[in-house]
């Protein structure tokens, strides 16, 4: 067992498996315009793929789609993914009631510190959306920024000397 959770660990510093951003993947309709640009560069999205985590070779459906990574799939397939949830869920109980009591909390009329729009949300949410969530990091954490940008270019130029 102690082997299984060192792997997951590892996998999941590169990929929480916190149900908020899992559900947010899924619930999404529109692509963001990053992952057109994503398509545009050339990446497509392979027929099948390995799971980093259970290491089987699955059809695309198989795994969600994940606009951040290099292929436009989720590194690990949906089984993984949701038996991961599942048991950050039950290791968590009170992150999991305070997630619940926070969808409780009713909706408020916000402005956004970043773009000054004013929008729907939870008390304390300081960003309209991820576009300003971004761009108040950028801001906030210039150097991180830079740094982070600088590790996604090398990784794109490693992919492109291997292809
Ligand atoms: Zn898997
Ligand atoms: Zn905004």
């Amino acid at each position: 067992m102690s082997e299984v959770l060192t792997a997951s660990a590892e996998a999941t510093a590169a990929e929480p498996p916190h149900p908020n951003l899992l559900q947010r993947g899924t619930r999404s309709h529109t692509p963001p315009a990053s992952h057109k640009r994503n398509r545009e560069s050339g990446a497509s999205i392979p027929s099948e793929k390995r799971c980093a985590h259970c290491g089987e070779n699955h059809p695309a459906a198989a795994f969600l789609r994940n606009e951040r990574s290099a292929d436009g799939l989720s590194s690990w397939c949906r089984t993984c993914h949701n038996e991961a949830t599942r048991r950050w869920r039950a290791e968590h109980p009170e992150r999991v009631a305070a997630d619940n009591a926070a969808r409780r909390r009713p909706r408020v009329e916000l402005s956004c510190v970043e773009c000054g729009a004013v929008f729907e949300g939870r008390a304390g949410q300081l960003v309209c959306g991820r576009r300003c969530k971004d761009a108040r990091y950028r801001r906030l954490h210039p150097e991180a920024y830079r740094a982070k940008r600088a590790r996604k270019n090398r990784r794109r130029r490693e992919r492109e000397a291997a292809a």
